[in-house]
């Protein structure tokens, strides 16, 4: 079977093809990082109008890329939420037009189940059940995979999401957007022994997180340097370190709670922050340590991605599932843990 994937919920428009036989036969990527970058974040009417330009180009770019054409796929698959819902009706327009034209079925994918499969795109990918890391710009949440669509909520964050607190603390240090990358830089020029921030939530038991403490700290610990006339590049560096090292702690220490408590061995991290570095390292010592494994996507597809889209679309639609006609699904706020199995 082979599914179409679209992706338009944020600011990137991704696209690919996954054949269900013979794995991913192309994928694309728009990124509109450098349109949002000016404006430091992510202006929603602009993205859905520059999803409206990139859309058609890339699904013809992934079409030629695998030697296909419209005519040869099964099905097609988009994601329906969560997301900015201006962004969302771009691909789920898209998709119900070209589904209704080609006369094939078209599925709406949920965003975070497209992040949390997105390992099974790799290799060695992960057998269920599993615990899931979901670290992205709107997300921090320990999930339970028994299966596709059978997802527990472990914990989650209170508040800010750890990529959210990347891309604060990167405006704190007039770094650019999108954070996290720039931040991670500069924390490996950073001393680990000049500053100590706090491991939220990490004092009592539990399995939910906070962020938005720690964005405070790190604004503080910005103030009191500049007021001591001391924050040079150097200062900047331990800055980014000192917070790099918190949010990872942090997110080690509730991963290593959840396994504990599921009594479950393999751990799978998706979603922005999990191309990370750090966090990578830690985690590989960590399970290492209590012969557990870790599973990630390639680095590209640990951000947004048509390839992620695809491939969850496809384990449900050869299942069955699929939008009535006409009924495209835009759905800006849907919790993961409602979905159920295909
Ligand atoms: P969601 O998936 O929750 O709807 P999103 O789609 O905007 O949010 P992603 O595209 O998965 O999020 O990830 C983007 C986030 O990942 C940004 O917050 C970015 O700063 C962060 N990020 C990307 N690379 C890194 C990195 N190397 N280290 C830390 N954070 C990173
Ligand atoms: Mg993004
Ligand atoms: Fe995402």
């Amino acid at each position: 079977m082979r599914v179409l994937g679209i992706e338009t919920s944020c600011d990137e428009t991704g696209v690919a093809l996954f054949d269900t036989e013979r794995g991913l036969a192309a994928d694309a990527l728009h990124s509109q990082i450098a349109m949002h970058a000016e404006y430091g974040g992510v202006v929603p009417e602009l993205a859905s109008r520059d999803h409206t330009r990139r859309l058609l180009p890339l699904i013809q770019r992934v079409l030629d890329d695998a030697g296909a054409s419209r005519r040869d796929l099964d099905a097609i698959a988009y994601t329906a939420g969560p997301g900015l819902v201006g962004a969302l009706m771009v691909g789920a327009s898209t998709a119900h037009g070209m589904a209704r034209a080609l006369d094939i079925p078209v599925l709406g994918v949920h965003h975070m189940e497209g992040h949390l499969l997105a390992p099974m795109l790799e290799d060695d990918p992960p057998d269920f059940p599993f615990v899931a890391l979901l670290v992205s710009g709107g997300h921090t949440q320990l999930v339970e995979v028994a299966g596709i669509g059978r997802y527990r909520l472990l914990g989650e964050s209170v508040d800010d999401a750890a990529g959210e607190a990347f891309d604060k603390t990167a405006k704190m240090l007039d770094l650019t957007y999108p954070g996290g990358p720039a931040v991670a830089r500069l924390a490996e020029t950073g001393d680990p022994g000049r500053l100590r921030f706090p491991r939220p939530m990490t004092d009592r038991p539990g399995l939910d997180f906070s962020f938005s403490g720690l964005k405070t700290h790190t604004l503080t610990a910005i103030r009191q340097l500049e007021a001591d006339g001391a924050l040079d590049d150097q200062a900047r560096a331990d800055v980014a370190r000192a917070f790099e090292d918190a949010v990872v702690d942090t997110l080690v220490i509730k991963c290593r709670r959840a396994l504990d408590a599921t009594g479950l061995t393999r751990l799978v991290v998706a979603g922005g922050v999990s191309a990370n570095h750090r966090l990578r390292e830690r985690l590989e010592r960590e399970t290492r340590t209590r012969d557990a494994r870790v599973y990630y996507p390639r680095g590209r597809f640990c951000t947004d991605n048509g390839a992620m889209i695809a491939y969850a679309g496809a384990q449900r639609l050869r299942a069955g599932q699929h939008d009535e006609p006409g009924q495209m699904q835009a759905v800006p706020r849907w919790p993961l843990e409602t979905l159920a199995e295909p």
